[in-house]
């Protein structure tokens, strides 16, 4: 637990002629405030002022702001106002306080109004004076130190604002710590399997790990000495949540995870820094695409630094950062390192690129009115994994890194993107799937006869642009549907002499669409024309049934068939037979396995397996219900594979055992692995389902098979 020495002393540090008094009678005023108040840990409340009022004073602050973190709670919970701080702190201490006490009254969790509102309340506060988010920051940190002592409830909403509000701001304000800090405690509260599992994982490998980065140390410190550089170089793990987001980002595993450490190499030039790349370079074989020069080009957020991936000792790739000590300190304290703080920011200075984009933010709010659009564009700025491009007039956008010339063309007008044909990327045509670099000048070549295809979704980053692709693809699936339904009705009810537009306008078709529970006669005609209804259908409740003909017309045999092909197919269709059916090779469905059709227009109905993939991806209204036929004589072919020690005699008896069940073998591939392991695939025919489960049970008990299974292709 902090006293109020330590702060005092770390204050005096470096900052020897600070106002000492001020600190001391914020600290009485403070403790008496909060008597007789317990925290929820059972501590003395007076505990929390003082942690923050320490962290106020890590991060080298003014005594006005640590005078505020030992004030922060008092006008919210306890008997002081506004107008006592003043009167015996000053106004500037008392203004601090009150910003800090306006925040903390805003949930982010609430609706999109209220969030909006406290956004823009909070850029307010900032811009009056950053310190207030400053101090903001440390109340925060203590809390979520503190997190356990919550109600689990409290500790996922508490947490997870941290990540998606907090964390991002430390990290706006270029504080490194307190964003990596306030990232891993919000990972523990939010995915605390996904974090325990991981922290065991690196502490399992620390001592070896450990070993390892004193011996790149040394390497790296001999190197640079021999070449006259006095340099500082540390080595230490990445914090939690970034290795948990490259596990994601990448989708791997954590063994799979190279540079988890990373190297720091500080000395007092810049050119210093590009002689150390040189030496590092020299010394180990750089990947290529991963040295980044963060000095030529800053951060937004001022952060400073050569990086560089190497393949280290032992053939273990290696992350080093190399940068002088002042740049360090950016890093490490971002806003704090040079801001003058009694000054508050002046929003005309405009040579200030520390405040840019603070200054960016004040404009968004006073713009936009739409809170909605205003949040969109705040999170977007709060969020640096944004690349940012040029319209050909010149104006900036910003997307989602990966986002391609498709999500750039749908954010100037719908249109765009529902015509666009091709990009030019700083005049040169690019294919649509390209990505948007930062600083990227894009053009969209559109075309009339251009639309949008399913491919799209694939590339597409912004939802926007998925939204309205989807909404395109839906919107000319239904009127093709509702056309040919269309044409199958008119057709039908021509060999009848019934007048289709006279159906259509005495409403009967409105009728009938109500019979079948459709909404209206598009949706009538769009069913006919997916297959699921036959004209016959609908005649038949215009007609009597005297008047209709003795052979059922087959539409949707009609529609989707023109290739016929004897009746061998061992599915039903609800509803229809004789049509065309194949079965889809993404899952090769059995008998037995539960199935579905897909009305696939002008190539028949593949039936996939229930729960395939495909399936589930694929617009509703075009599945129809399937079922296995049950014929004993229709055979299908299906591929297994069996692993097993290679032992004499052993593929003999499994070829054998397949007779014997009554499997014929259509082709068989043998291949010996090198642990004198063999892998035997099989296609084989067979009944159904039963019948192939039957087979692998029986071959699973032929000595030396160590696995069967079925393949899916
Ligand atoms: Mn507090």
């Amino acid at each position: 637990m902090i006293r109020i020495g330590d702060i005092i002393e770390r204050i005096e540090a470096y900052n020897p002629d600070y106002d000492e008094e001020l600190i001391q009678r914020a600290y009485i005023f403070s403790a008496k405030a909060h008597q007789g108040q317990i925290r929820l840990s059972g501590e003395p409340y007076l505990i929390h002022p003082l942690e923050v009022a320490g962290i106020l004073s890590e991060m080298k602050l003014d005594e006005q702001t640590i005078a505020t973190g030992l004030l922060h709670d008092t006008i919210e919970d306890t008997f002081a106002t506004y107008t006592q701080l003043k009167e015996l702190f000053g106004q500037e201490v008392a203004d601090l306080v009150e910003g800090v006490t306006k925040i903390s009254k805003m949930s982010f969790e609430s609706s999109e109004d209220t969030q909006a509102e406290n956004f823009r309340k909070m850029i307010l506060a900032m811009t009056k004076d950053i310190r207030v988010i400053l101090v903001k920051l440390a109340d925060r940190l203590h809390n979520m130190r503190t997190l356990e002592f919550q109600k689990p409830e409290s500790r996922q909403r508490i947490a997870q604002e941290t990540l998606e509000i907090y964390a991002p701001i430390a990290n706006r304000l270029g504080i490194e710590w307190l964003k990596s800090e306030l990232e891993d405690l919000s990972f523990k509260y939010i995915m605390t399997e996904a974090y325990q599992s991981l922290e065991k994982k690196i502490a399992k490998s620390e001592k070896e790990r450990n070993r390892y980065i004193e011996f790149v140390i040394r390497i790296l410190r001999e190197k640079l000495m021999e070449n006259g550089i006095a340099a500082e170089v540390s080595g230490r793990p990445k914090h939690l949540y970034s290795i948990f987001k490259k596990m994601q980002s990448q989708n791997i595993e954590f063994s799979d995870i190279y540079d988890i450490t990373a190297f720091r190499v500080i000395v007092n030039t810049v050119p210093e820094c590009y002689e150390v790349l040189g030496i590092i370079h020299n010394l180990w074989t750089p990947i290529p695409g991963k040295f980044k020069d963060y000095i030529a080009l800053p951060k937004a957020n001022l952060y400073q630094s050569l990086h560089t991936t190497v393949i280290g000792p032992k053939g273990e790739r290696i992350e080093i950062q190399i940068r002088t000590h002042e740049m360090h300190q950016v890093a490490e304290m971002g806003i704090a390192a040079h801001w003058k703080y009694k000054e508050g920011i002046n929003l005309d200075e405009k040579d200030d690129k520390r405040f840019r984009w603070l200054r960016q933010l004040f404009e968004y709010q006073k713009d936009l009115k739409n809170n909605a659009e205003f949040l969109e564009t705040i999170k977007i700025d709060l969020f640096p994994d944004e690349v940012f491009v040029f319209t050909p007039t010149g104006e900036v956008k910003e997307f989602p890194r990966g986002s391609t010339p498709i999500d750039f063309a749908y954010s100037i007008h719908t249109e765009v993107g529902n015509h666009c044909k091709g990009a030019k990327v700083n005049g040169r045509i690019v294919p649509l799937k390209y990505l948007l670099h930062n600083g990227d000048s894009v053009e969209i070549i559109t075309h009339p006869q251009a639309h949008p295809s399913k491919d799209w979704l694939k590339i597409v980053k912004t939802s926007r642009a998925r939204t309205k692709i989807r909404q395109w693809i839906k919107t000319q699936e239904r009127e093709q549907s509702i056309q040919l339904g269309r044409d199958l009705l008119e057709k039908e009810t021509k060999r009848y002499a019934v007048s289709f537009n006279k159906l259509y306008k005495d409403g009967a078709l409105k009728e009938i669409a109500e019979a079948f529970s459709l909404q209206s006669v598009d949706d009538l005609l769009a069913t006919i024309g997916y297959g699921k209804i036959t004209p016959r259908q609908v005649i038949r409740r215009i007609l009597p049934p005297e008047k209709l003909e003795g052979e059922e017309s087959k539409p949707l045999k009609k529609i989707i068939s023109k290739i016929k092909r004897k009746d061998q197919s061992p599915i039903l269709i609800k509803g229809v037979d004789n049509v065309m059916i194949k079965l889809a090779k993404c899952c090769n469905p059995l008998p037995g396995d539960k199935i579905v059709g897909f009305i696939t227009r002008g190539r028949g109905i593949t039936v996939h397996k229930a729960n395939c993939e495909k399936v589930l991806d694929c617009d509703p209204q075009r599945l129809i219900e399937a079922k296995w036929k049950m014929d004993e004589n229709i055979r299908h072919s299906v591929r297994i594979q069996t692993a097993c020690t290679d032992r004499r005699g052993l593929l003999a008896e499994i070829t054998k055992e397949l007779a014997s069940q009554g499997a014929d073998i259509l082709s068989a591939h043998a291949q010996i692995t090198q642990d004198h392991h063999a892998v035997n695939q099989f296609v084989i025919s067979i009944k159904d389902l039963k019948h192939l489960n039957k087979i692998i049970r029986a071959l699973s008990h032929i000595k030396g098979v160590t696995e069967v299974k079925r393949l899916q292709a």
